[in-house]
């Protein structure tokens, strides 16, 4: 789950401008309160978040004779509440008006806001029908999983940290949320249950279509980032929410675990799907600004990792065993080492698995990989 560490920085990548000032990334900058309308009928508006890497997450509101239709309204709590309703009214609605939230899939910057909208307007929550958050998993590996909602705080926290020491499928740390982070999303004594899972009223799936701002989009399921992650085609305009499927400077985080094999392979084909697609106008990211060559930025990051499996092969020859730790170590930058890059980098080594390229061995719990041949 990418929650601490959204976009774990690169190691050099053997590109030529290795040691050049790299340009300012848009997905930064910091919230402003504009809004702006980036496709008819389809309004951006930005809720402040601080992540690493991340200023900003944009929420689309899109209106029809119903009221509006929001997409990824940002972080839970208060403060991340408050910005959201500023921007609702900035945009000429209030939180009423509110009949729809589309969630792109389940990181805390996208789903955040999500729950108490359904509670103050009813919304209808939209995602994937796998959509599944951390808590889900918390929530279903407690044995009293049926009273966790009820728990005090402080008990829901120990929850969330007894799930978190259990070693990951590679013996290494599980990436997920500390109790200070939480705190920090939450508020120490948060206004709703931390544990109360965020139910999607209308599970969506692939090629399903919904009509909102006054025409049919087409639901894209495409996992990568994460496995329950969702994008929207509206042919008629061709406009596309790309979530964080799709950014336009920063390469998204892959999550080693799913609950298919080979996350890689299956971001690589979601990728390639993004890259097909014929008449799109503009491409609406979850952060960043909005642009028109999906096709290129698609084709880029589908080179970028194919690069990452490069330095692997070759990192194979100073780790003739090495451990997921050993290729992080080779594929990130020291600033970024931890759970997260040891994630990403189990999943480009399962993918090299996956090929028939490495094999796997278990010693004392921990994954090992050796180059074939
Ligand atoms: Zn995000």
């Amino acid at each position: 789950m990418s929650h601490e560490h959204h976009h774990p920085t690169p190691a050099t990548n053997g590109s030529t401008d290795q040691d050049a000032p790299r340009p300012p990334k848009q997905e930064q900058e910091e919230a402003t309160t504009d809004v702006t309308e980036v496709a008819p009928g389809v309004l951006r508006t930005q809720l402040p978040i601080s992540l690493p890497g991340l200023g900003h997450v944009n929420c689309y509101v899109m209106e029809d004779e119903r009221g509006i239709a929001v997409v990824d309204p940002g972080l839970p709590g208060p403060a991340a509440w408050d910005a959201l309703v500023d921007r609702l009214g900035r945009a000429g609605y209030g939180v009423t008006d509110v009949h729809t939230v589309v969630v792109t899939h389940s990181h805390p910057d996208h789903y955040g806001g999500a729950q108490r909208l359904r509670h103050e307007s009813g919304a209808e929550i939209v995602t994937h029908e796998s959509f599944r958050t951390l808590f889900d998993s918390v929530a279903d590996d407690s044995e009293d999983s049926a009273d966790l909602s009820v728990n005090s705080f402080d008990e829901q926290i120990e929850a969330i940290e007894r799930y978190m020491s259990r070693p990951s499928p590679w013996g290494g740390r599980r990436a997920g949320p500390n109790r200070e982070f939480i705190e920090r999303l939450h508020g120490e004594r948060p206004d709703v249950p931390l544990l109360e899972p965020l139910r999607p009223t209308m599970p969506v799936v692939e090629g399903q279509t919904i009509r909102l701002a006054r025409r049919e989009w087409v639901a894209m399921h495409t996992p990568g980032h994460t496995y329950d992650h969702l994008c929207l085609f509206d042919p008629e305009h061709g406009v596309v929410f790309t979530g964080d499927h799709v950014l336009p400077t920063i390469t998204p985080h892959i999550s080693g675990m799913a609950p298919e094999a080979d996350p890689l392979a299956l971001f690589f084909a979601s990728l390639e799907r993004m890259a097909a697609m014929s008449d799109v106008t503009v491409a609406l990211p979850a952060h960043g600004h909005p642009f028109t060559d999906l096709r290129g930025r698609s084709e880029h990051i589908i080179e970028h990792h194919g690069e990452r499996l490069d330095i692997i092969r070759q990192a194979s020859e100073q780790f003739p065993d090495g451990t997921v730790s050993d290729f992080m170590r080779v594929l990130f930058r020291e600033r970024s080492w931890g759970e997260m890059a040891e994630s990403e980098t189990y999943a480009h080594l399962e993918h090299l698995r996956e090929l028939g390229e490495f094999s796997r061995s278990f010693d004392d719990g921990m994954a090992h990989y050796r180059a074939i041949g």
